[in-house]
């Protein structure tokens, strides 16, 4: 019997729902898998915008973001984490220029120097109808209109295709944090926000209670079914065309 992990983020149900056997490797086996280019293009992404939003409202321009990612670049040491990558997909130039085109794209979605953010990378740890959550929001606000939270995740990568990725379940990570929300602080969500900074695109919901229900259920039910699965030591092996993509494929049982 696997003891079930002590607490589940949102993005590990969205694992374990893609593929068991990924969640047990990642969360049971506790692999750390090694950053990508990809995933380091986010990182460095959200920590320049990180700061830049901690500047006063007037400072927060394309020069302020610019100065403000030459200094995170040295401060993070970025160069040596880039240059230690396994397998580069550029040169630190391109690297570079993808992260600042993210970086600029934000002024085509909203203006920085309208947009007072409440708090980012803001932890949340919560019980949602008994199931232990944890997770980190990446930026929230107050809507001018009901004064309800719009919580927001910055996206740096591809807008998923939605023939592959249902509504619910491309922003069920932002209803699992107004849930957490509910709970831990008794404030009520209004909006989410995807922003696909890669494309220029804000994905924008209103929250519903049907919504939030679907959500509620999905956290309650995998949370069900991972302990099940510790249980009886039995994680599947959801095998797709993104296995190819998965960073456990040379050890995962369905390859074998
Ligand atoms: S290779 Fe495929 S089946 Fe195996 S863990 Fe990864 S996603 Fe799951």
């Amino acid at each position: 019997m696997f003891e079930p992990p002590e607490y589940l983020s949102p993005s590990s149900i969205t694992t374990y729902r893609e593929c068991p056997m990924k969640f047990k490797f990642s969360r049971i086996d506790r692999i750390v898998e090694p950053p990508t280019w990809h995933t380091h293009i986010g990182t460095f992404v959200h920590e320049v915008l990180e700061h830049f939003y901690q500047l006063d409202a007037e400072a927060r321009t394309v020069e302020a973001v610019k100065a403000m990612a030459t200094e995170r670049w040295n401060t993070s040491e970025w160069e040596a984490q880039v240059t230690a990558l396994e397998k580069p997909m550029g040169s630190i130039i391109d690297f570079k220029k993808t992260a600042f085109e993210c970086m600029t794209n934000l002024w085509k979605i909203e203006d920085p120097q309208q947009t007072e953010l409440i708090n980012m990378e803001y932890e949340l740890f919560t019980d949602v109808d008994g199931v232990r959550m944890k997770g980190y929001v990446d930026r929230f606000l107050y809507d001018d209109d009901d004064g309800k939270l719009i919580i927001s995740d910055y996206k740096t990568g591809a807008i998923p295709n939605p023939k592959f990725k249902s509504e619910d379940e491309k922003y069920f990570q932002l209803l699992a944090y107004a849930l957490m929300f509910e709970s831990a602080d008794q404030e009520e969500t209004s909006k989410l926000q995807l922003l696909y900074l890669k494309h220029s695109a804000n994905h924008e919901i209103s929250v519903t209670p049907v919504k939030l229900a679907v959500a509620r259920g999905v956290i309650v039910e995998t949370k069900e079914a991972i302990d099940q699965a510790c249980a009886t030591e039995k994680f599947a092996c959801n095998k797709t065309k993104l296995c190819d993509w998965c960073f456990h494929k040379s050890y995962c049982p369905a390859h074998q």
